[in-house]
């Protein structure tokens, strides 16, 4: 037998209680049951998002939000400036020429971070534009973008909305989706929100729902109004997720207990035990600035073969990771501490790390980037009984 773990970024574990909760019997989406269970998830996930709007729930995974929100706000002809530094980055510009949107990109190099100051002398440049595309946490290199500082770029543009992708961010760090106005905020269901996948999670500002209203595009499914007009009745337009739904009040109600505050310290400090013991063990982030806390992106040693890494993960020790994307192929690793995750999910990742790469021949001492860890996280641990 092989345990498996899975320590992929997305999707990610789903913890038990919320398994069980799936598992009990589909409520008709008609019947008055299920609308007082959808007014009671749309409520709490208005907590989660910190938004005071609604916040919408699609049956698909977090690309059907992504693309309801390129087609129910702009129309075609329209401009829409996209942050590219990485896959997800990548998909903002395919879903805005689907759309027959004219997109302008800001290409980030890999590992790196957006400066503010580019999407600034861009809206500059063009005031045409009328919405920026980013994501909070570009989960192909592991890097956070800053969307507080971002927001503050767009919010003078009055004619202009701020989209984001935070589907590796939401439930990880802190994403202020009101204080900061961020104008749409989109999640997915199995990263952070430690679901299985299926469900697209999508809040919309005032003055975003303005540029739907004049809005011309096409969508049928993903169509934001429409479905507004059914959720704020507690339905959906749409045959819901019923299942997913039942499990995804079983993780409100756990993010609740535990607390915003606590779910992001949670995360911050197991991201800081990974990164500083995959520097222990000897080997190198890839991110060059502002690595995100949902995920570590660890560059292979030069001889050895990032690829085989991740294999050799899975294949000898029964752990799913995920290897590089297109130009880092074999040149990166990735390894979530996102979800459901807590202390020993990052140490029996380090373990495997080392003996993965004891096994491939490069020099690594044993334990070196596990005591690290265990040092850093014994520090925070809960007091001695
Ligand atoms: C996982 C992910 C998505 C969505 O991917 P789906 O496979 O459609 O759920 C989008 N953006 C980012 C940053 C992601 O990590």
């Amino acid at each position: 037998m092989l345990k498996r773990y899975l320590l992929a970024p997305g999707p990610t574990p789903v913890p038990p209680e919320v398994m069980l909760a799936m598992a009990r019997p589909i409520i008709h989406h008609r019947a008055p049951e299920f609308a007082e269970l959808f007014g009671k998830v749309r409520e709490d996930l208005k907590w989660l998002f910190q938004t005071r709007n609604d916040v919408l729930i699609l049956a698909s995974s977090g690309t059907g939000g992504m693309e309801g929100s390129v087609a129910s706000f702009l129309s075609p002809g329209d401009k829409a400036l996209v942050v590219n530094g990485g896959k997800f980055g990548e998909r903002w510009g395919k879903l805005c020429k689907t759309f027959g949107v004219q997109v302008t990109e800001i290409k980030v190099e890999w590992g790196r971070a957006v400066a503010p100051q580019m999407v600034a002398d861009a809206l500059k440049k063009d005031p045409a534009i009328k919405a920026v595309y980013v994501q909070a946490s570009e989960t192909s290199t592991g890097v956070a973008h800053d969307t507080k500082a971002l927001a503050e770029v767009v919010k003078p543009h009055e004619g202009t909305i701020l989209v984001v992708d935070a589907i590796t961010a939401l439930g990880v760090f802190d994403i202020k989706t009101d204080a900061w106005g961020l104008d749409v905020v989109v999640t997915g269901s199995q990263k952070a929100l430690m679901l299985p996948p299926g469900l697209a999670f999508v809040s919309v500002s005032e003055k975003a729902w303005q540029m739907a209203d004049k809005a011309k595009n096409g969508a049928f499914y993903f169509n934001f109004k429409k479905e507004r007009e059914s959720q704020i009745k507690n339905q959906t337009a749409w045959t819901p997720a019923v299942s997913m739904v039942l499990g995804l009040q079983e993780v409100l109600r756990m993010l609740k207990a535990e607390g915003l505050e606590s779910v992001f310290a949670r995360h911050a400090r197991l991201a800081h035990a990974m990164r500083e013991g995959v520097k222990a063990a000897g080997l190198s982030l890839f991110p060059k600035e502002s690595p995100s806390d949902a995920l570590t992106a660890i560059a292979a040693p030069a001889e050895v073969d990032g690829q085989a890494i991740y294999k050799n993960l899975r294949v000898q020790y029964g752990i799913t990771a995920a290897g590089g994307q297109d130009h880092l192929k074999g040149k990166i690793f990735r390894v979530s501490h996102m979800g459901y995750m807590d202390t020993f999910d990052v140490i029996t990742t380090l373990a495997a790390i080392e003996m993965v790469l004891k096994g491939l021949g490069h020099p690594v001492k044993l334990g070196s980037g596990v005591a690290k860890a265990q040092e850093l996280l014994m520090a925070k641990a809960c007091p001695p009984a």
